[in-house]
């Protein structure tokens, strides 16, 4: 059997789980939709099917004051018993387990009265909080016991209390946070009571046969969070309070280090759960960033945890499991870790999806039905939005050709598969190429066709991409001036003093990849770049940040008055203008491009003259529209999708969405 470790049962006593795999908490913004629940149902089903051992739902708050946004649910009141029945009978047709996140948000929560230990506003919200009285302490305790209650009569077999990530019961634990002198503040012992009876309190209501699943903060990261030995102690103490499965987070939101985005390696923070795993006899599980089967094996296999949590790579890919068990892992659809589809749109106030799968959290909307009237299907363009339209169609049962220009198919998505951070990108043109194959498209590379040779399909679905801006400004013909394409490829080596026109998303990659260290992507090197201790001696399982040496003096440049990066991601762009300027990269706005002379190039910035030394231009100007020739001389039907349809804000994410629109409808 592959991956026997991974695919092996966990017998907790009163129940067993299929195997170690957890789909871990993630919110969806289901719940908040018209029919979200049947939705949700929709979308944790697919997941049963595909195997997944155990879920664990998105965070439900136990009352108001718990709500991490105003239109955020909560689970409080006998009459949404019902509503959460749809979701655990939904899933409990699959040997499949599923437990509620009992979530409270204390001062992360996005309302007009977040209550927290003290009164200490968060430094990324902007609601200060209540300090609770002792009364309203108890009343939350109360109110996480309802919650608990209400979930096992909702057909849940255990609840997740959310202890990590900086919500309110670690900001109990935490000095950071908790200020106060009574019962629940001061000591350390003190500072744990508050989870510790949560979890009690739980345990004595609901009797032993309910999972009760406890996430700790690994590493705050954070001044002022636990060391090692506090969390051992924590651990420990949740042990003995009748915890099942201590489950494991890594950061507070208001961490300034990446923790799941893509510059993270995999598995980064597994040293630090199989340092407490020694300690321990209940079962502990490894997250963040861990996304492959044989990730997942390898950290069972030397004994750093006893499950494995992945909640982003069962979004991308439903039959994670399945695929693992049939010896398929090519087949898996992989998760990038980009953050775009899934916690971006929910920062946005979107339902989560995607980028490589936006069928995630859409199972009862975009759905790849077979149809009835098979067409031959003429796709032009491989890149993301051609690929992806290919394969959809195909699953439906049409007949498709897809030309590609190039050699190989990946458009910009081979690009960026080359930025340092990025790499997971190939997972995804690997998983195309396997993709098309299965579904029979036939792919015509280094193929260009003139209008007059696709006069045999049925429809025609332009998918050619864009191309760069080239600005208007003289002596951009100077050999100092190059493509952002060339520089990624490595056709060009810029010199020490680059100036970079642009400031979107293609000139922070091109950025980075000029100032990456070569060792960038090890653990260790990654620790040390961001000031992470990973044995957490230091408390907050902080350390001094290594300094940088940078390879290259980069001004970047934008006409327009704005943050460079507006476009990008919440989740990711702080983390990528921490970097650079921790690499001393300078911006300018407001820019007018005068002319390339031989020193560099020279700008008008607010009415006055600036010239810019460089050794290097590279040309991040923006996109337009790459479309073929003559398409209008035909009579059959075309259709445009990604980039040939509109440049402006393209990206892969959207890209994919209008290819799935498309191919459902076609
Ligand atoms: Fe992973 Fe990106 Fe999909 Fe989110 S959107 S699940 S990070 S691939």
């Amino acid at each position: 059997m592959p991956y026997p470790l991974m695919l092996s049962p966990l017998d907790l006593g009163f129940t067993t789980l299929a195997n170690r795999v957890i789909m871990g908490s993630m919110h969806t913004n289901l719940e908040e939709q018209e029919n979200g629940f049947e939705k949700l149902a929709a979308f944790y089903a697919e997941r049963a099917a595909g195997g997944v051992g155990l879920i664990i739902t998105g965070g439900i708050a136990p009352n108001e004051a718990g709500k991490l946004a105003y239109n955020r649910g909560t689970f409080s009141h006998q009459e949404q018993v019902p509503e959460h029945q749809l979701v655990t009978q939904a899933v409990h047709q699959y040997n499949t387990k599923i437990c509620l996140q009992i979530l409270h948000a204390g001062r992360y929560g996005h309302h007009g009265s977040p209550v927290a230990p003290s009164a200490i506003q968060s430094p990324i919200t902007p609601f200060p909080p209540k300090a609770l009285t002792s009364d309203e302490v108890e009343q939350q305790l109360h109110d996480f016991v309802q919650c608990a209650k209400l979930a096992q009569q909702a057909g849940y077999d255990g609840v997740e209390i959310m202890g990590s990530e900086g919500y309110l019961i670690n900001q109990f634990i935490c000095p950071r946070t908790n200020h106060r002198d009574d019962q629940w503040g001061g000591t350390f012992a003190n500072r744990i009571r508050f989870p510790l009876e949560v979890v009690r309190r739980i345990r004595a209501e609901l009797g032993e046969a309910f999972i009760l699943i406890f996430r700790i903060s690994l590493l705050d990261l954070v001044e002022q969070g636990n060391d090692f030995d506090e969390t051992l102690a924590l651990a420990k103490a949740l042990d003995q309070a009748g915890t099942n499965i201590l489950n494991t987070g890594i950061g507070w939101h208001e961490s300034r280090i990446p923790t799941i985005a893509s510059m993270v390696p995999r598995g980064a923070f597994v040293e630090v759960t199989a340092k407490l795993r020694q300690h321990l006899s209940i079962p502990i599980v490894a997250c963040n960033r861990i996304n492959a089967p044989d990730v997942a094996e390898q950290i069972l296999v030397d004994q750093q945890a006893d499950l494995i949590s992945m909640a982003r790579p069962l979004l991308a890919d439903s039959q994670f499991v399945s695929k693992s068990a049939a010896a398929q892992a090519q087949r898996i659809n992989t998760c990038i870790a980009c953050n775009q589809a899934c916690l971006d749109n929910i920062f946005l106030s979107k339902v989560a999806s995607c980028l490589v799968n936006p069928q995630a959290a859409h199972e009862t909307e975009i759905c790849f039905t077979p149809t009835a009237l098979p067409k031959r299907i003429a796709v032009l363009g491989a890149g993301a939005a051609g690929v992806m339209f290919a394969i959809f169609a195909a699953q439906r049962g049409h007949r498709i050709t897809l030309f590609e220009a190039g050699k190989q198919i990946g458009g910009q998505l081979k690009l960026a598969a080359k930025i340092p951070g990025k790499q997971e990108f190939s997972q995804f043109i690997r998983y195309m190429k396997v993709m098309l194959e299965e579904h029979g498209v036939e792919v015509k590379l280094e193929s260009k066709p003139l209008a007059s040779e696709l006069t045999g399909f049925d429809d025609i679905v332009v998918a050619t991409g864009t191309r760069a801006v080239m600005p208007d400004i003289e002596g951009l013909n100077d050999p100092k001036v190059v493509s952002y394409q060339d520089v990624i490829n490595g056709r060009v080596v810029p010199g020490k003093r680059v100036v970079i026109i642009g400031s979107g998303g293609i000139a922070f990659d091109v950025a980075s990849k000029l100032l990456a260290g070569s060792e960038a992507d090890t653990i260790e090197a990654f620790a040390k770049h961001w000031g992470i201790d990973l044995e957490n001696e230091q408390p907050g399982g902080l350390q001094a940040q290594q300094p940088l040496v940078s390879k290259h003096h980069i001004t970047m440049l934008q006409r327009k008055v704005r943050k460079p990066g507006a476009g990008l991601g919440k989740t990711t762009v702080w983390i990528h203008r921490e970097e650079l300027k921790r690499h001393g990269v300078k911006y300018l706005s407001a820019v007018q491009y005068k002319k390339v002379t031989e020193q560099g190039l020279l700008v008008e910035i607010r009415q006055q003259e600036k010239l810019l030394e460089a050794d290097t231009i590279i040309i991040c100007a923006g996109q337009q529209q790459n479309l073929p020739d003559q398409l209008e001389t035909l009579s059959i039907p075309v259709h445009f999708i990604g980039g040939a349809r509109q440049s402006a804000g393209i990206n892969a994410q959207r890209a994919i969405e209008e290819a799935a629109e498309l191919a459902k409808d076609i």
